[in-house]
């Protein structure tokens, strides 16, 4: 049961071995994760060392690491009383030590005579429990510990305990659990063995699946698996240069100075045009699972304060990194209009937390009311880029047909598709395949291929929303005009 690689040090045991090594000889762990704290407890080393380990239960009492029980221990006041007398350096695990410490004055007071018998002799007593309980008298003589999930390292060293399968298969598995406790990945990876006993890249859906169920108990963040390719997004050529950079170096992000580690886009304009569709490209081309924070969701009071929902939020990511993350119509949550005083804290945090946030998060927020944003949201350096997605131009219209007719496997190698785009003036590219959808609806009903006739016939009588809504598309395009750059070389001018 040690860890593989014992040079490396999870998070959770630098965390215990820094508070043993200043000194400190009683602690309390905040967790439900019992079990894992017994395996943290028995990779730390100090001074190279590693110290035997004692685990207490109120059921069982003291055991040793081998499993060989001390009797007579059960009663904690015993307990307590073995931790004193013991000779020579340990760590003693206490798991349901603080029921008795709540309700008996005795339990408090010799657990004060434990801190001064651990003392500066390498004798530490941990307590485990899944609500903090720490009576006032000893608080002060107590390190207070909250266990974070699991990162990279333990989950690496567990799925290799668990399953025996090669360093690689393991740290592709341990990135997809990132987020998830022990248990729950135990239970994700036994779901994804069923499907690839040596944890080959077709297990992955499995273990997102039981990220899923994690992740929707929130009721605010939502894990995206329909992700799309680049390759089928019409247009925005500099948008998709500037990503294929990009993912170089988030991929490098290990050995890059912080600076240059892209952070996240900004993705502002016209609905209908493309910005969702990118976002979900992302997350395919640099190899991450998408995740989508609900911005009306965190502020429909469903799940308490929006400040409070939106913190929790940004933090449970940090954990699930690396990872895309999504904050779909930001504008919604952060805005210089309504609760000036709610909202001012929220962008204050969210603005600190771009920059302080683990590089392996990478974000992309999208807006159509880019007006309603804070003019701070937008300058350099929270985001990497902003850009504006206009309405594509002609060119751009054609690649989208293409698309959208390829992936529905209609044969247009013989349409004029210069004819059909003069009838799709100031078209988006949902309007676009809405186009496409339909007309293959009309051929099937007709029991026919689709023609290049159905096409157009549909596009002639469609208003498009560019129209309908021409004024507010002019004023989001004069708005982003200083303010972003262009999604695509390609202007439309239609
Ligand atoms: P909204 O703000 O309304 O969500 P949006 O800009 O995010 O709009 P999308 O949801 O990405 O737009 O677009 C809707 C659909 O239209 C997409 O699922 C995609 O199929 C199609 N589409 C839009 N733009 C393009 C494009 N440039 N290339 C291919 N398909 C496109």
């Amino acid at each position: 049961m040690e860890p593989q690689n014992p040079a490396a040090e999870s998070r959770a045991a630098k965390m215990i071995r820094e508070v043993f090594e200043s000194g400190r000889p009683v602690s309390y762990v905040r967790t439900s994760e019992e079990q894992r704290v017994a395996a943290v407890l028995r990779a730390v080393r100090l001074d190279g060392d590693v110290l035997p380990v004692w685990t207490w239960s109120l059921t069982e009492g003291f055991a040793s690491q081998d499993g060989v029980r001390e009797s007579g221990t059960g009663d904690p006041r015993k307990a307590l009383d073995f931790v004193v007398a013991a000779q020579g350096p340990a760590i003693f695990h206490l798991k349901d030590l603080h029921e008795p410490l709540r309700d008996h004055p005795e339990i408090r007071r010799r657990l004060r005579d434990v801190y001064d018998a651990c003392r500066d002799r390498r004798k530490f007593a941990v307590i485990t429990a899944p609500v903090r309980y720490l009576p006032e008298e000893i608080e002060r003589s107590v390190a207070f510990l909250e266990l974070r999930p699991p990162d990279a390292i333990e989950l690496t060293d567990f799925v290799r305990r668990e399953t025996g399968v090669p360093p690689e298969a393991a740290d592709r598995a341990a990135v997809a659990l990132q987020g998830l406790t022990i248990d729950e990945s135990r239970y994700a990876l036994r779901r994804a063995l069923a499907v690839s006993p040596t944890l080959e890249p077709e297990c992955l859906p499995a273990l997102y699946q039981e990220k899923k169920l994690l992740i929707q108990r929130t009721g605010f963040i939502e894990l995206i698996d329909d992700a799309g390719r680049l390759e089928d997004i019409g247009g925005l050529d500099i948008l998709k240069k500037w990503l294929l950079e990009r993912r170089k170096l988030f991929q490098l992000r290990e050995t890059l100075a912080a600076e240059i580690v892209p952070k996240g886009l900004l993705m502002m304009g016209i609905p209908g045009c493309g910005k969702s569709a990118c976002v979900k490209a992302i997350a395919s081309c640099f190899g991450l699972p998408l995740y989508r924070i609900e911005m009306i969701e965190i502020f429909s009071g469903r799940h308490g304060k929006p400040e409070g929902a939106f913190v929790e939020a940004c933090k449970m990511m940090e954990e699930m990194a690396p990872a895309v993350l999504w904050f779909d119509e930001i504008e919604m949550g952060i805005n210089s209009t309504e609760n000036a005083g709610e909202q001012g804290r929220m962008f204050a945090f969210f603005l600190t937390w771009m920059q302080e946030k683990t590089s392996g998060l990478f974000v992309a927020a999208t807006a159509n009311r880019i007006d309603l944003l804070p003019a701070e949201m937008i300058r350099k350096g929270r985001f990497d880029e902003v850009f504006f997605v206009d309405i594509p131009s002609q060119q751009e219209q054609i690649e989208i047909f293409k698309i959208h007719l390829n992936r529905r496997k209609v044969d247009s190698a013989g349409f004029d598709f210069q004819q059909l785009t003069t009838f799709t003036n100031g078209w988006t590219g949902a309007e676009i395949e809405q186009c496409v959808v339909s007309a293959i609806t009309r051929a099937r009903l007709a029991d026919r291929p689709v023609l290049e006739h159905d096409l157009i016939s549909i596009a002639a009588k469609q208003v498009p929303l560019s129209r309908t809504m021409k004024e507010q598309i002019n004023h989001i395009r004069e708005w982003a005009f200083e303010r972003a750059i262009r999604a695509s070389a390609n202007q439309s001018g239609r």
